[in-house]
């Protein structure tokens, strides 16, 4: 691997393919593969991670909002794509661009029926979200009869799936919680298929949910940390294998003496001479505020150097008083040996959060 010459996100499409590989191992043949890539595929870059996945076979595409449904179409996809939260505004360009809604509420099913009516659509497909107990978007169980009622009497849409999400699928202290979610997914599925008449695509399951769950796979699963190469524990990190490696260079090196003060509001005071390297990233390239004073940290040449002082927008300065480096050398943010999630932990959240903050203007390059 060349060594970055500026802040990039290297991205290792080998990687992506054992992470997708080895959760296609863990269901039965015939489970389809919904790759979930919401968030410009959580952080990475949504187009080129699509259309590799579908290069690989995978089965279902989603995403969180209509626009990002759209790019997709724009970058070549074709494979089906769930827009698990998609806003009633945006639904002719929903249908423009076949894109496939998630329903999760009686306002939401209406206005859709309304403008694919308009539109002229017959059997739109669209998939029905239910609320198992994670009580944040989904019809509730009681909901069947009505819902059944509003989908005989229009040919405009038809049910492409059924599906719900797990609140605690990585917690194992939760399993009855998680058990009882996924019985209430089955009442309701075996409730609903016989009424609708024909048999639509059932899906519960993230990806912690296909690895502690393997009964609950049902016809699809759908992943999104895994791809991209993490679990939600130590157990299920084993796995896979992070596709992201955020890199820069050392800009600067400071030689401060005692009694110097390091970056904005003097938030570091030196009480012996040290150095410090001053990097080209901040909090405006997804490393936020919190990971200053000390809490987070990069890795030069192998070795630890914490973030010291208050993060900036386009710099951070760190402690590289101990390390045997010069302007120029390469840094590592975060990557397969020094993860993301280890960075996350540093100040209490979790590597979802901090893969999908990496910014846009943080250049992407791909190892194919
Ligand atoms: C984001 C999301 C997923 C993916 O979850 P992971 O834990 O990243 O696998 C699956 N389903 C729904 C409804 C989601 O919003």
């Amino acid at each position: 691997m060349p060594k970055a010459q500026e802040t990039i996100l290297e991205i290792d499409l080998k990687a992506l393919k054992h992470n997708f590989e080895y959760l296609k191992s863990q269901t039965k043949p015939g489970t389809k593969l919904l790759a979930v890539v919401k968030a410009f595929a959580y952080g990475s870059d949504a187009n080129e991670i699509a259309n590799y996945l579908q290069e690989l076979g995978v089965d279902y595409f989603a995403v969180a909002y209509i626009h990002e449904g759209i790019a997709l179409r724009q970058a070549g996809i074709t494979k089906p794509i769930l827009v698990l939260h998609p806003q009633a505004v945006n639904f002719k360009l929903l249908i423009d661009h076949c894109l496939e809604p998630s329903i999760y509420s009686t306002k939401i099913l209406n206005e859709f029926i309304e403008i694919a009516t308009k539109e002229k659509q017959t059997h739109y497909p669209v998939h029905i979200k239910f609320n198992t107990g994670l009580n944040r978007l989904g019809f509730a169980e009681n909901n069947v009869d009505y819902l059944i009622s509003k989908l005989k009497e229009t040919t405009s849409i038809k049910v492409a799936s059924i599906f719900s999400h797990l609140a605690a699928s990585e917690d194992l202290t939760e399993k009855a919680f998680t058990l009882n979610q996924i019985q209430s997914f089955k009442n309701i599925s075996e409730d609903f298929i016989p009424m609708l008449g024909y048999k639509p695509i059932l899906h519960i399951c993230n990806t912690s949910g296909i690895l502690n769950y393997p009964e609950a796979h049902f016809d699809m699963i759908r992943t999104g940390i895994g791809l991209y190469g993490f679990g939600n524990s130590e157990k299920e990190n084993k796995h896979f294998k992070p596709i992201a490696t955020l890199k820069t260079i050392i800009s600067q090196i400071h030689t401060i003496e005692k009694g110097q003060s390091i970056g904005y509001n003097r938030a570091y005071k030196s009480d012996a001479q040290m150095k410090t390297a001053t990097l080209p990233i901040g909090h405006a390239d997804g490393i936020g505020r919190q990971y200053g004073k000390g809490k987070g940290f990069v890795t030069i040449h192998g070795q630890r150097a914490p973030i010291i002082g208050n993060v900036c927008m386009d710099m951070i300065m760190v402690n590289i008083t101990n390390i045997d480096c010069k302007e120029g050398d390469e840094v590592i943010v975060f990557g397969p040996d020094s993860t993301a999630e280890q960075l996350a932990e540093q100040v209490h959240t979790i590597s979802y959060e901090l893969i999908t903050a990496i910014s846009q203007r943080v250049k992407r390059v791909f190892l194919k």
